[in-house]
Formats: C-alpha cells, sequence, structure tokens
C-alpha cells in the first residue's frame, strides 16, 4: 500500500516537472503548430486585389495588406479594398503618402514633400493619425498594426516608434536583405522582424519558411508586386509557396499580423514577460 502510494506521488510529481520543462521550452501556438508567420503585402498595389486576394481564398490563408493611402488603386477600386476586410483579412496602416527619409542610401526616388527628414513629429502623428481614420472607414475597426515605410523610423530626426507604439497593437519593421531571423523571446513587437523578396524565386521563399519552422519562430515576409509592379515576385513563385505553406500547416501557424501578435502579447503576459 505504502509502495503504491509512494509510485503515485512519484509519478505526479514527474508529471508535473515534466509538463512545467516542456512550457519552458516548447512556446505553443494555435492546433499545436510550433512557429508561425504574417504573409504581408506593401503599397496598395492593383496586383493585391485582382491576384494575391484571390489566390489567398483558394489557399483560405489570411493576410496582412498596408495600403498607402494615396495609391490610386484604393480609388479605382475601393470595392474590391474592402471586400480584403470582409474575407478576414487585415488592413494595416502603412501611413497616407508612404514618407521615407531621402538621406537614406538609395532614396533618391523619395519625392522632396515626401521626405520623412523634412517632417516634425507632430506631423506624422497626424498623418498616422489620418490613415487610421480612413482604415476605420474601410473595415470599421479600430485596433491594427503598423508597418514602418521604407523600414525609416525618424521623422525630422527623431524617433516615432514610442507615438507608434501608443496606438498600435503591434507593428512591421525592417525589410530589405533577407534577415538573421530572432528567436520568439527576442521579438519586439514594435519591430516585428521582415524580409523583403525582390525577384526571388519559389524556392527561396520556401527556403526563409523552413529556417522559421527550424527555429520554432515567427516572422513576416514583406510582399510588393505579384506578377506585377515593383519588387515583384511571380505569380508561380507565390503560389509555390503557398502550397507548401499549405502542406505544413500542422508545423507552421499563418496569420494576420495582428492575429499572430496579439496571441503572442497575451502569452507574454500571462507568462509575466
Ligand atoms: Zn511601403
Amino acid at each position: 500500500m505504502i509502495n503504491l502510494k509512494f509510485l503515485t506521488t512519484s509519478l505526479i510529481i514527474f508529471a508535473i516537472t515534466s509538463s512545467c520543462g516542456q512550457t519552458k521550452e516548447v512556446f505553443e501556438w494555435p492546433n499545436g503548430a510550433q512557429s508561425a508567420m504574417s504573409l504581408t503585402y506593401d503599397d496598395g498595389l492593383p496586383s493585391h486585389i485582382n491576384t494575391v486576394g484571390p489566390i489567398l481564398e483558394k489557399y483560405n490563408f489570411k493576410a496582412t495588406f498596408y495600403p498607402t493611402l494615396s495609391s490610386p488603386s484604393l480609388y479605382d477600386d475601393m470595392d474590391k479594398w474592402k471586400k480584403l476586410a470582409i474575407d478576414g483579412h487585415e488592413l494595416g496602416n502603412h501611413t497616407v503618402y508612404h514618407p521615407c527619409q531621402k538621406s537614406g542610401i538609395g532614396m533618391e526616388w523619395v519625392k522632396d514633400y515626401h521626405d520623412l527628414d523634412k517632417y516634425t513629429s507632430e506631423e506624422i502623428a497626424e498623418e498616422i493619425s489620418l490613415a487610421n481614420t480612413f482604415l476605420f472607414a474601410m473595415d470599421g475597426k479600430k485596433t491594427r498594426t503598423f508597418a514602418y515605410p521604407c523600414s525609416h523610423y525618424f521623422a525630422g530626426g527623431k524617433s516615432y516608434v514610442d507615438f507608434v507604439s501608443s496606438q498600435f497593437l503591434s507593428a512591421r519593421g525592417s525589410s530589405g536583405e533577407q534577415n538573421e531571423l530572432l528567436k520568439l523571446s527576442d521579438i519586439d513587437l514594435y519591430n516585428v522582424p521582415s524580409w523583403a523578396p525582390n525577384n526571388h524565386g519559389a524556392d527561396d521563399l520556401i527556403l526563409y519558411i523552413e529556417k522559421i519552422m527550424e527555429l520554432k519562430t515567427f516572422s513576416t515576409i514583406t510582399f510588393h508586386g505579384i506578377g506585377a509592379e515593383h519588387m515583384t515576385v511571380s505569380k508561380e513563385a507565390h503560389e509555390k509557396m503557398l502550397q507548401f505553406l499549405d502542406s505544413n500547416r500542422d508545423k507552421i501557424w499563418v496569420g494576420t499580423l495582428e492575429e499572430i501578435t496579439a496571441y503572442l502579447k497575451s502569452k507574454r503576459m500571462n507568462e509575466g514577460k
């Protein structure tokens, strides 16, 4: 009898300690996935509503679109942009005019009147707030995420990250070269890492996703034109990537930046981190 009691107690202790150990090592995403990613599409390009929306629907994936609100496509096809939100995609804030720091390398294309170096902190704050009002009129939502145009964080020489942090659930940061991925615990929710492919093929896209899965972390891809426009990724490469994600749904959770960072935030709060 004593032996049986001892055995039962030992088993309970073993179960508790091993399950504690497990929660510390493996972050649990919904549906048991061990990694997560957001597909994001920047600048309000026609290929987003004409190509990306329909192909995401075919594979049943939800993404985050960051339309520049002065993009002519929004005026020309407002109903299609609204439909993205109705279909469950996120419309994130990417400002009205997409101001960038003209002083940056390769930034000669930035118009003088959209030069973030010449903005004041008040001007960028007002532009971002106006974009929120515009997006609210489109989707009726007051919670969303932000993506820094050109991954530039300074307006008139002052960081506007604190303002962004006060207004948004989270923000997508650096994009450009294929970044080193961060450990999940090192991810700053107001500078979520990203990689912006530019004429890359399916193999590169899949390799990046495999790295996210391997490291059991979270990252994002910043797309621009799909089969058209600038920093293009072909329709074929884009669809092959979706097929890869489709066959790995049990390993990697694909969601909007809003969904994933809300989940991550609540888990961090529960764990007191
Ligand atoms: Zn952009």
